[in-house]
């Protein structure tokens, strides 16, 4: 791997020269709570030292509602509705959301990839920054707080710029193009980025690692904090639709007007909701709150081959956007047998 260095001010200056290699997103502060990944107009506006965005990067790849087809029943035609060929840029991405766009690759370009995801990855640019952890992360303990692979750059903060990993030859490119913004990396910024590094792993709420997780809740599928929790679940879906891995969808025939044509959407599906388990008859696999409930505790703490994670990598989205106030973190520990280790 190849590392360079860029001042403070000459990242402003890079941000504009990646604007010419597509759309650029970076994070931004919506709202009083909220952080978002938007197109970056005034460099300026960039919120290096957000805490997570409200929307995982996902969106950008396998968008909430898309069109797949439209079709002409009186011709039985179909017509395929391919994304636009255009770069999306996303700078800013922090560990966890770059593992979990990894998963979503693993899901999406598989043996059988889906051509849309495909198309829109294809043409992507994933830069990393590093990040310092609130009370509702735990990427530490799902062992993705240090990313290895999936970016082209990842910038550590320093204390006057940043050391920056090349990840992948569109990295060494993109480098290289700006070769007079960047320069040697030195010994003091080794020392920096491992102090930094050092700073952070201590500011995390929980240590060790979770690796076993799975297990514990395969074995514990009666735990009394299932039936107590979902109790207070709304099943509103927020914390899957935050979910930078959650990945269920529905698709669905919308009929126009004129009874002849039509177009198939794709729109995500969340299985927190009732319909989500309802099939024909009408019989419905996850019938109780409980069951739903359940589903999402087991699907987010299988073991993904690929990256060789759990699907959930602890970025705490779903405990801060959950209106229940319901904390998915207390909630493995209390079943993982964690107890004494439940921050107030
Ligand atoms: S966000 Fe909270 S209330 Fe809404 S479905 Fe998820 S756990 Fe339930
Ligand atoms: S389950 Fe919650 S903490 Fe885990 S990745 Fe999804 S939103 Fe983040």
């Amino acid at each position: 791997m190849r590392y360079v260095k860029i001042s403070k001010a000459d990242t402003y200056q890079f941000l504009e020269r990646l604007k010419r290699r597509g759309t650029l997103y970076a994070p931004q502060k919506v709202s009083e709570l909220s952080y978002d990944f938007k197109l970056l107009e005034d460099v300026k506006e960039i919120a290096f030292g957000y805490p997570r965005t409200i929307r995982p990067p996902r969106r950008f790849f396998y968008p909430a509602e898309e069109t797949l087809f439209t079709f002409d029943t009186t011709r039985v035609e179909l017509y395929e509705k391919m994304p636009e060929d255009e770069t999306v840029v996303l700078f800013g991405l922090h560990s966890c959301d770059i593992v979990g766009l990894r998963i979503m690759d693993s899901e999406f370009m598989d043996e059988t990839p889906d051509p849309y995801y495909q198309q829109r990855r294809k043409n992507s640019i994933v830069i990393g920054l590093s990040c310092l952890p609130d009370e509702y992360c735990f990427c530490n303990v799902r062992r993705v707080d240090f990313v290895d692979a999936g970016f082209d750059l990842f910038f550590h903060e320093l204390p006057d710029g940043y050391l920056v990993r090349v990840g992948t030859v569109t990295g060494h490119k993109l480098t290289d193009e700006s070769s007079d913004l960047f320069t040697r990396v030195t010994e003091q910024d080794i020392n920096e980025m491992r102090a930094f590094e050092t700073k952070r792993a201590g500011m995390f709420r929980l240590n060790g690692n979770w690796d076993s997780l799975r297990y514990q809740l395969e074995l514990r599928m009666g735990h009394p904090m299932y039936d107590r929790e979902a109790e207070k679940c709304l099943g509103c879906g927020n914390c899957t639709i935050t979910c930078p891995t959650c990945r269920c969808y529905d698709v669905k025939d919308i009929p126009s007007i004129d009874g002849r044509t039509g177009e198939r959407v794709r729109v995500w599906d969340s299985c927190q909701f009732r319909s989500h388990g309802l099939v024909a008859g009408p019989h419905n696999f996850r019938e109780s709150k409980k069951d739903r409930f359940v589903n999402r505790y087991m699907c987010k703490n299988a073991y993904n081959r690929t990256t060789t994670t759990a699907y959930c990598v602890g970025c705490g989205r779903c405990t801060q956007f959950c209106p229940a106030g319901i904390s998915f973190m207390k909630n493995l520990m209390e079943i993982g047998g964690y107890v004494e280790m439940i921050p107030e």
